[in-house]
């Protein structure tokens, strides 16, 4: 579990009434979608329980999103270039940007842990846990977080970090032949790292494909199922769970 040390982590424990910031962003996602019950989440129906007017196409954006206060509502502006999955995070992430406005007076407005939370907050909206442990159906594999990416429209990559988040599974992502990044929901003492190095010459080979992993977790092999898929060009996400 990450230790928070922002003012803008605290002030989402204290908005929300929980002691965890995990908890609290569930919590605040309770509050925006639990009138939705199924996936994919209507951003439009959580705008007026935040005072926000409108998202709107904006093609001169220099970044993905913009909060915008007009009067005294809020605009969302986003890129319309972007893909439709990836406007619906910026549109959720700046929704995240509208909860700590109303955390009452001086809410931070920038630094990396304020963005990191509005992801959380971004993610949760987009896939509440609650309806993602409605949909999801074991075993949490590459495929099946295909299934519930579409489902929920959200992409791939949102949908695996997500699932690394509420599953015991470790997810990679490799750019061009090289690991990018790696998290693991397994265990806080299992650092996958050198378990997706050794994969990354075959995904890189394969457009999608599954393999058998020897692993230690502390100290006890164990056999893990590893799982990937392309998701651009040069991009492929793997999937480390445990064998059935
Ligand atoms: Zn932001």
């Amino acid at each position: 579990v990450k230790s928070w040390r922002s003012a803008a982590a605290r002030r989402l424990r204290s908005f929300a009434k929980r002691t965890s910031v995990e908890s609290a962003i569930v919590e605040i996602g309770h509050l925006l979608t639990g009138s939705q019950h199924s996936p994919p989440i209507d951003l439009k129906t959580i705008f007026p329980l935040l005072n926000v007017r409108e998202a709107i196409a904006d093609p001169d954006l220099l970044t993905a999103g913009e909060l915008r206060l007009v009067g005294d509502e809020y605009i969302i502006a986003f890129t319309p270039s972007d893909s439709g999955v990836r406007q619906r995070f910026t549109i959720a992430h700046e929704l995240g940007h509208v909860v700590f406005e109303r955390t009452g007076p001086h809410c931070p407005r920038r630094g990396h842990e304020l963005e990191q939370l509005c992801d959380l907050i971004a993610s949760e909206i987009l896939i509440p846990q609650r309806l993602l442990y409605q949909q999801a159906k074991s075993p949490i594999s590459i495929a099946q977080v295909t299934k519930l990416a579409k489902l929920f429209d959200v992409s791939i990559t949102s949908m695996a970090v997500k699932c690394a988040q509420c599953y015991p599974l470790a997810i990679a992502q490799i750019d061009f032949g090289e690991l990018s990044w790696c998290m693991s929901g397994i265990s806080q003492f299992y650092r996958p790292r050198a378990e997706f190095k050794g994969l990354v010459e075959k995904i890189s080979q394969k457009r999608n494909g599954t393999e058998l992993v020897e692993m230690k977790l502390q100290k006890e092999p164990i056999s893990m199922i590893a799982d990937w898929q392309k998701t651009g060009p040069d991009r492929s996400i793997c999937l480390l769970r445990k064998t059935d």
